[in-house]
């Protein structure tokens, strides 16, 4: 049997082709994909080529997937034919500190679909053994449909920066970047009860549509802002400051919004060779500021994640702007790569 994939061979060529559908061995599982979203992550693969896929080792991309279980090799335990399930992306060597400790994302080893083993831009996806058994796959219960199921991987990640910079009731939250990142932090503030969420971005047109999916919060452009900050909190400044944009000059500007004790969440990385950034340190011990940082997310978090979006408290369907079939994938990166939009889903009948 064989199946159409979309194939990164490296920079600026991802092919979908014919190629064989893979078959599940021991204590493997094979998952007939759903939904599967386009990320920012995918967009740098492309643009640059990445390591883990070459002319003679393409490799299929996609990482935010979600899908029903096809088949289960033998010596599979908890998952059998027909169970809709959230596939959280990365898997440990299982052994080591970080592992053990339930941070398997964070193993020196790390594996992850499509970054360096076969994603889910594919009808079907191959789970390997140490997925199965580290509990990679999650079943999704009653109340989360397959586009929202793939939307918990970046969701997740989201939901780790939250839980490290611990938003409470009553803070006073900014966000920098209005992508589809930034919009599910601000979500994420406001479901935790922050007294008021602001967004800012370069863009006018991307603050108006985060402000249009989530009327609740503030947008901000970028003139006069610090003006406005200080307005709007009553001269305190926000409580937290959440870079999400691959911006050093955000990540300057949070050290001078944030109030005393405030706390900096930067979770937008930046681009290689470009990380090294001069910040007022000053800023950082007369202000008690507390600086942190997240990259992915461990396997319980993501589960926590896929409940709170099946309870309906957390809602991330409505970042979806671009819904397309397989084929039209290359349609699909443009429009993300033009900055149009939000969230794109590549989805399987
Ligand atoms: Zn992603
Ligand atoms: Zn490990």
């Amino acid at each position: 049997m064989t199946m159409r994939a979309a194939r990164l061979y490296g920079k600026e060529d991802l092919r979908v082709e014919e190629m064989p559908v893979p078959e599940p061995g021991v204590g493997e599982v094979l998952l007939r994909v759903k939904a599967a979203a386009v990320c920012g992550t995918d967009i740098r693969m492309y643009r640059n080529g990445a390591r883990g896929a070459t002319p003679g080792n393409p490799l299929v991309l996609g990482h935010e997937v979600s899908g029903i279980v096809e088949s289960a090799g033998p010596d599979v335990h908890g998952y059998s034919a027909g169970m809709p399930i959230a596939v959280a992306p990365n898997m440990g060597c299982g052994v080591c500190d970080q592992c053990v400790s339930g941070n398997t994302q964070m193993c020196a080893t790390f594996r992850a679909f499509g970054i360096n083993i076969p994603g889910g831009f594919a009808p079907f996806m191959l789970i390997p053994r140490e997925a199965v058994s580290q509990g990679n796959l999650a079943p999704i219960p009653e109340g989360a449909d397959f586009v929202s199921a793939a939307l918990v991987e970046p969701l997740a990640c989201v939901y780790n920066a939250f839980q490290r910079i611990a938003i409470v009731p009553g803070d006073t939250v900014l966000v920098i970047g209005a992508g589809p990142i930034g919009l599910m932090h601000a979500k994420v503030a406001l479901m935790a009860g922050a007294a008021k969420v602001f967004m800012n971005d370069l863009s006018a047109e991307r603050l108006s549509l985060c402000r249009k999916v989530e009327p609740a919060i503030i947008a901000l452009e970028s003139a006069g802002l610090k003006e406005r900050l200080s307005e709007l909190t009553a001269g305190n400044g926000v409580t937290v400051c959440i870079t999400a944009a691959p911006s050093a000059e955000a990540q300057v500007l949070a050290l001078e919004v944030v109030g005393l004790n405030g706390r900096v969440m930067f979770f937008g990385g930046l681009p290689d060779g470009k990380s090294k950034v001069s910040l007022d340190t000053n800023l950082v011990h007369y202000k008690q500021i507390t600086i942190t940082g997240t990259s992915r997310q461990s396997l319980i978090q993501y589960r926590q994640t896929l409940a709170l979006v099946a309870s309906g408290r957390l809602v991330v369907k409505d970042l979806v702007t671009m819904k397309t079939p397989l084929d039209e994938i290359r349609a699909s990166f443009e429009q993300v790569m033009q900055g149009k939009g939000l969230k794109n889903i590549i989805e399987f009948a």
